[in-house]
């Protein structure tokens, strides 16, 4: 099942055509919020029982974020083994978690501004919760999750790292800075979970090209260790790391400029179009 947010409306996508879940169900499931996320398995039912005739064609211009305004939105750094290596610092023996503020979460063809000349792109695997993960064990980490989705970890890498015990929170959190989508997808519509393709581009330059099977602490792992401290909502998100090939980690540093498309894909979800303005 895919989940997208069109017109600020869920709907199932099934290739050029979409349903929209509010309507056909009468109201049995909410037009947006968290609620399909929390009874994500209820809906996958019910959509199983919905007939193909009840679909129509959708303005794919018209995607937003799959969650608009997350409660909580984690984030992992150093988890990709070559981006730890990239960055010349030792593989983490315990995830490194901070957050990126909801309000810089966007949609997947939305333009991001750039404050600055220092803006560097990280593409993410992006788990989102369904039903709440609290003191979860990692044998039950993917039961909490609903699907996964594309991210771009948007960083202003002067304000992330300023100041003599760095915090990333903000350098991370402008308006924008957080585009995910198309679709929340579920994990049986995936060739295999563990192990896809990852990347981005600045137009037709590849910037990173990566696979999730090179992930340090899996998805279920996340999920033990972040629910052993702070209880995970439906529709949280979190962001599970990027590969090698930042700008930052590069002789000499780059960044992105104005006027250029960055696309962010993952094998079997989709992909990001998001214009530099
Ligand atoms: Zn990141």
């Amino acid at each position: 099942m895919r989940i997208s947010s069109v017109n600020n409306r869920f709907h199932v996508i099934d290739g050029d055509v979409a349903l929209d879940i509010e309507h056909a169900g009468n109201g049995r499931f909410a037009a947006s919020g968290f609620d399909i996320y929390e009874r994500w398995n209820e809906l996958t039912d019910w959509v199983h029982s919905i007939p193909a005739d009840n679909y129509r064609p959708f303005d794919r211009a018209a995607i937003g974020a799959p969650v608009a305004m997350p409660r909580q939105v984690f984030a992992i750094g150093l988890n990709y083994r070559d981006h730890a290596a990239e960055s010349g610092l030792d593989e983490p023996d315990a995830p490194l978690v901070f957050t990126k503020f909801p309000t810089c979460i966007t949609g997947p063809t939305a333009p991001i501004a750039l404050p600055s000349d220092n803006v560097d792109w990280e593409v993410e695997l992006v788990a989102v919760i369904g039903k709440r993960a609290e003191r979860v064990p990692e044998d039950h980490g993917w039961d909490h999750i609903a699907g996964l989705t594309v991210g771009q970890d948007i960083s202003e890498r002067a304000i992330q790292l300023a100041g003599p015990a760095p915090q990333f929170g903000l350098g991370k959190s402008f308006p924008g800075f957080g585009p995910i989508g198309p679709a929340v997808v579920s994990i049986d519509e995936l060739p295999n979970v563990d192990d896809l393709e990852i990347g981005c581009s600045l137009d037709d330059e590849v910037l990173q090209k990566g696979r999730t099977s090179d992930l340090i602490f899996s998805i279920p792992e996340l999920v033990a260790r972040i629910s052993a401290i702070c209880p995970l909502l439906p529709g949280d998100i979190i962001f599970t790391g990027t590969p090698a090939g930042v700008g930052g980690a590069r002789t000499p540093k780059r960044f992105l400029p104005r006027g250029g498309t960055l696309v962010s894909y993952i094998e079997g979800i989709g992909e990001l179009r998001n214009p530099l303005i």
